[in-house]
């Protein structure tokens, strides 16, 4: 982990502090500080043995529901015990200070809303969320824990957690939003996502090629390297807070 911020270019800072359109992708990354583990990292305890691509799909589901919706309720339980970080608060105050701040997140935790972000695209759906695996229409809340896979009271069948599995498309009013988003945006900031997934990882150059300052925020190299204009090595928690807080000193003094 990084835990030093690097240098914050003043022309960032300007653009940021002058724009009246931003959009920011987020992933895994955002939440590593809050104890979610990405994808990316190793799984633990129980689930080490199996990969997340082997568990995140419709094929998986359907020939294992049971092994499937425990591996959910899990990840629930991890979410539900974790907490927005300085990543997420400082998002949520970036939107606060933009005209119009859209935020697009890979991830499924729902740790944006809870930090207070309130224009939220979850393009890869919601952990809490369930909805018919037959695609009866049933959306339905749960209580929980939920220990076994539920029936769907529209149809009998499974009901499935509401996110956008490997290999299923990402439902078109999120993608149209999205897409919107990096096309009009003034700077597009990526955060804290390996740029591995599409068509999530494609938004950045969309923004680019519309004239977008594109500016990734990640410790580690991603496939962004020919988008990103700006590259600030370093982690969400503490790039984030330190950028949003010279966006608000140089929106205050712009006045
Ligand atoms: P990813 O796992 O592919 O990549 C995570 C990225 O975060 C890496 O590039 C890593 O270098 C970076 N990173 C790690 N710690 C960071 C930090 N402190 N600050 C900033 N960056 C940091 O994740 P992805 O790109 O989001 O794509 C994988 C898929 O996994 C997505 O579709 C998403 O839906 C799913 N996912 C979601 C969650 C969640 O909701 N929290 C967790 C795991 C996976
Ligand atoms: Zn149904």
């Amino acid at each position: 982990m990084t835990h030093a911020c690097p240098p914050l270019p003043g022309v960032l800072v300007d653009r940021l502090a002058g724009a009246r359109r931003v959009a920011a992708l987020t992933g895994a990354g955002v939440s590593a500080e809050s104890g979610v583990p990405t994808f990316r990292d190793a799984q633990s305890g129980l689930w080490a043995r199996y990969r997340p691509e082997e568990l995140a799909t419709a094929a998986a589901f359907e020939s294992d529901p049971a092994t499937v919706w425990s591996w959910y309720e899990w990840r629930r339980d991890l979410v539900a015990a974790a907490r927005p970080n300085a990543g997420h608060l400082a998002l949520a105050r970036l939107e606060s200070l933009v005209p119009e701040f859209t935020l697009i997140t890979q991830n499924v935790d729902g740790l944006h809303a809870r930090a207070g972000s309130r224009r939220v695209i979850e393009f890869h759906g919601n952990l809490f969320t369930n909805r018919c695996f037959a695609g009866c229409g049933e959306v339905t809340d749960v209580p929980r824990p939920c220990p076994e896979p539920p029936r769907c009271r529209g149809c009998g069948g499974w009901l499935r957690p509401g996110v956008v599995w490997f290999g299923e498309p990402i439902p078109q009013p999120a993608l149209l939003a999205a897409q919107a988003a990096a096309l009009e945006c003034e700077v597009f900031l990526a955060v804290g996502t390996s740029a591995q997934v599409y068509p999530a990882a494609g938004l950045a150059s969309l923004a680019q090629r519309a004239g977008a300052l594109v500016v990734e925020i990640n410790p580690a190299p991603t496939g962004l390297d020919g988008a990103a204009a700006v590259t600030l090595p370093g982690a969400s928690g503490v790039v984030l807070p330190a950028l949003v807080e010279a966006v608000r000193v140089a929106r205050g003094t712009r006045q």
